[in-house]
C-alpha cells in the first residue's frame, strides 16, 4: 500500500461541518461531490499529504445514515491508496480477509475503491482506493 490517501468522518450536517473543518484547518474544501451510487454527499480537504473526507448521507438507504443511526458523527474509515486495486483485493481476499464489494467500484475524488468489513481489521472499516487513470 502506498499511503494513508484519507480519513472519512461521517457527519449529520455536511455545511456546518465544512464551516467547521474550514475553521479548524484554514482552508476551504477543495471539492464537493454527490456519490449517487452509494448516496453521499462528500466533501474533500487536503491537509499535506493527506485528506480529510467529510460524508453526509442524502437518504436513508444510505451506509453513512445506518452509521449514524448506531453510532456518533465521529471517524468512519480509513482509506489506503493501493498501486493496483485488483491485485490488492485478490491478495486480501485469498488470506480470508472480507470485502465487502467483490469489484472494484466507482468512490468519490477520482477513484476506484473497495471496502474491508470492520470485522476483518479489528473494528475499522478500511478503504483501498486508486486513482483513476485516463
Ligand atoms: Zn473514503
Amino acid at each position: 500500500m502506498i499511503r494513508l490517501e484519507h480519513i472519512g468522518i461521517a457527519v449529520a450536517d455536511l455545511e456546518k461541518s465544512n464551516a467547521l473543518f474550514e475553521d479548524l484547518l484554514g482552508e476551504s474544501p477543495y471539492k464537493m461531490e454527490v456519490v449517487e451510487s452509494e448516496h453521499v454527499k462528500t466533501s474533500f480537504f487536503k491537509v499535506g499529504e493527506s485528506k480529510i473526507e467529510l460524508l453526509e448521507a442524502t437518504d436513508p438507504s444510505s451506509a453513512i445514515a445506518k452509521y449514524l443511526e448506531k453510532n456518533r458523527e465521529g471517524i468512519h474509515h480509513l482509506a489506503f491508496e493501493v498501486e493496483d486495486i485488483e491485485a490488492e483485493m485478490q491478495r486480501l481476499a485469498q488470506k480470508g480477509y472480507r470485502l465487502l464489494n467483490e469489484k472494484p467500484k466507482r468512490g468519490a475524488d477520482n477513484k476506484l475503491v473497495c471496502f474491508i468489513h470492520p470485522k476483518s481489521a479489528n473494528g475499522v472499516l478500511l478503504e483501498l482506493c486508486q486513482e483513476i487513470r485516463e
